[in-house]
């Protein structure tokens, strides 16, 4: 299993990022999104995606982020600008995961270090400052090494058929 936690959510500023990081979560491979109560009201954007174009795919609100952190199972790889390059970690983050769960955090403004301490990977994808989600992106396609991008959806009602040029969107239902 592939859980995400979004770690800290400023409401007004942070509306969309957190929803696209869910939505990316959910694209690219990842089994649950796990928000705090400040971002509550983004699940329902992501569980409708998920109600239309397949999972599965859980979203859990949490009023006690860092205990989950804390009483996790599994291994911990934090998403941070100041870790160790993802090229040279992701062998060992793609072996942990195949013994156990593993929890991908991402943040929003700083921080705590605890994560920093608790994580067993803090992973940069590069060392430059840039967002959460290109970050989660890079790192599931990483873990994946691809596959994430071949995979099946269950339970959709619609699905996108690809197109050279223009839009094709039809109910599963008709299929
Ligand atoms: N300045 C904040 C700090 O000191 O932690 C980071 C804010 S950044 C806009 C929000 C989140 O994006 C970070 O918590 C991290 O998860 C992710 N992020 C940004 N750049 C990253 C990078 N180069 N590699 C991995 N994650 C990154």
């Amino acid at each position: 299993d592939v859980v995400v936690l979004r770690l800290g959510h400023r409401p007004g500023r942070d509306e969309r990022m957190t929803t696209h990081v869910g939505l990316t979560a959910r694209a690219l491979g990842a089994d649950r999104l796990v928000l705090e109560e400040a971002a509550a009201g983004r699940k329902e954007t992501v569980t409708d995606i998920t109600d239309r174009f397949g999972g599965p795919f859980e979203v859990e609100v949490t009023d006690r982020p860092l205990s989950r952190v804390r009483s996790w199972e599994g291994s911990i790889a934090h998403l941070t600008m100041y870790g160790q390059p993802i090229q040279d970690v992701e062998a060992e983050v793609r072996a942990a995961h195949r013994e156990e769960p593993l929890l991908v955090v991402v943040g929003a403004e700083k921080v705590p270090f605890e994560i920093y301490e608790r994580a067993d990977f803090n992973v940069g994808v590069t060392n430059q400052p840039h967002s959460e989600i290109a970050a989660l992106a890079v790192f599931l396609d990483r873990l994946f090494e691809g596959r994430e991008l071949e995979r099946d959806w269950q339970d959709a009602e619609k699905r996108v058929v690809p197109q050279e040029t223009g839009k094709r969107v039809i109910d599963t239902d008709d299929e």
